[in-house]
């Protein structure tokens, strides 16, 4: 579905030339196709409403870089606006990206032991998730941890934690039959505090659905422990449910954060935005596999390229908009349309590509590309070594030859080649596909950089 957006986007556009402002009219067609894709996704319709306002917002009046597509343009607007709402932030300033980050993290500040209560429904992957959590502390941050299981009801669910212990290499609570949920919460935070442990984790009881009894529960043993972190599980799976049953967590429970499992299953991430928007809880952790090694710190840029499934399109609106020179473009066309595309521009454009990683990183980026690049391909090749060498080239010639490549003879080509360190069938083969270049150039309607990408991609 989500894969689907941006070939619907670039449908809703198709009429758009690239030049100009998007229209209120046509993003709200955009609007209507993203809201689609994200109901489908199964992100709760206020949280829907509210992110295809801000979009909108956003969108109408934009201007579109010359370069891209209109419905590309949205893309990387709506992926913007995905990041934000996850709780990253956009900013290129450090301290903006290490406060993001740091918000999203786990909070082990405090007087050893400290308490991290793992709450959730039965199935959600609240054990599994503390195995994780236990292997990730011991072994990236070299902190001594127990696990407690305070699953009274289900000898198996405290059996399991004492194995996923055991894989982990974290402490484990020997298991006292009788005693209850609170008093095993007591126990483990002195005996955590005893045997000079750093932190304690508190694996609570799930039920199948939310209730009372279960909440009393929960609520108790977090006063008693007052722990650091309160994490809710959630399984990313369950979509709208998962929203319901974080703010009944969320209205009981201090909670500090959540953990969405299954991130590795068929659901795109729907759940993650909604979660998130619903309870303002930052999102910590991402489960995507069943063995322990199957953790990720929550990255909001990550998990909205998942969503939207368009990372290539986005990067490739972000190269273009740092790298392109409307001005300089603009002058390009300008001089192809009246033929006097020269070498100094072709010097130009090639630097251009270089920067976008050369051609064979926008190819990949670009559809449709197949074909222009055979051409190029013919007329001397594409690779980013050749962008350097052609470049040589041209900066060995002098400024007359540059803008009048006519007056290019043997004399002169083999001064050029012995300058740039080049053979002369190497000059030709430049020239040749300059050529080339401005004949295809002057056959587009519209030119320069621009006008070439958009004509690779048509
Ligand atoms: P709990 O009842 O909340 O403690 O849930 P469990 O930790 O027992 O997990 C329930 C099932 O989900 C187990 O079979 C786990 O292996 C599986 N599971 C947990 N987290 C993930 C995950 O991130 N991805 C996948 N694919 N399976 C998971």
């Amino acid at each position: 579905m989500f894969e689907a957006l941006g070939d619907k986007l670039g449908n809703v556009f198709d009429g758009l030339t690239g030049r100009g402002a998007l229209s209120e009219s046509d993003v709200n067609k955009a609007m209507r196709e993203i809201r689609i894709a994200l109901l489908e996704a199964d992100v709760a319709l206020p949280v829907v409403k509210q992110f295809v306002e801000k979009v909108r917002k956003e969108a109408v009046g934009e201007k579109v870089i010359k370069s891209i597509k209109p419905g590309q343009m949205v893309v990387k607007i709506v992926n913007d606006a995905l990041i934000d709402m996850l709780g990253g932030t956009l900013s290129d300033d450090d301290a903006d990206k290490a406060e993001a980050a740091k918000a999203n993290a786990l909070n082990l500040a405090g007087r050893p032991p400290v308490a991290i209560l793992m709450a959730g429904l039965q199935g959600s992957g609240k054990t599994t998730t503390t195995g994780k959590l236990g292997l990730y502390l011991r072994t990236a941050l070299k902190k001594k941890v127990l696990f407690a299981s305070l699953d009274t009801n289900r000898p198996a669910a405290m059996d399991q934690l004492g194995m996923l212990a055991e894989q982990a290499g974290t402490g484990f609570l020997p298991i006292v039959k009788g005693e209850t949920a609170l008093q095993i919460a007591k126990r483990a935070m002195s005996e955590g505090a005893k045997g000079g442990y750093d932190v304690v984790f508190l694996d609570t009881a799930g039920r199948t659905t939310v209730n009372d009894e279960l909440m009393d529960e929960v609520e108790a043993i977090a006063k008693a422990t007052n722990p650091i972190e309160t994490l809710l599980v959630a399984d990313s799976l369950t979509g709208q449910d998962a929203v319901e049953t974080a703010n009944r967590f969320n209205a009981r429970l201090p909670l500090t954060g959540l953990v969405l499992t299954r991130i590795d299953g068929d659901g795109r991430g729907g759940a993650a935005l909604s979660m998130r928007a619903v309870t303002g809880l930052p999102i910590k952790f991402l489960g995507t596999g069943e063995k322990l090694d199957g953790l990720e710190a929550f990255d909001a840029e990550r998990l909205a390229g998942r969503i939207l499934g368009q990372g290539d399109i986005v990067s490739l609106v972000e190269k273009a908009s740092q790298v392109i020179n409307e001005k300089d473009a603009a002058l390009a066309a300008e001089k192809m349309r009246k033929g006097q595309f020269d070498l100094d521009d072709l010097a130009k454009q090639l630097g251009q590509m270089q920067k976008m990683g050369g051609m064979g990183g926008l190819m990949k980026l670009m559809p449709g590309m197949g074909k222009m690049k055979k051409q190029l391909d013919a007329a001397g090749g594409v690779d980013d070594k050749l962008l350097k060498q052609q470049q040589a080239i041209i900066l060995s010639m002098t400024p007359h030859e540059r803008q009048n490549p006519g007056v290019l003879k043997a004399s002169r080509k083999k001064r050029i080649a012995a300058g740039s360190g080049m053979s002369v069938q190497e000059v030709n083969k430049l020239l040749k596909m300059h050529r080339q270049m401005s004949d295809m150039m002057k056959k587009m309607s519209k030119g320069g950089m621009a006008g070439m990408m958009q004509a690779m991609q048509g």
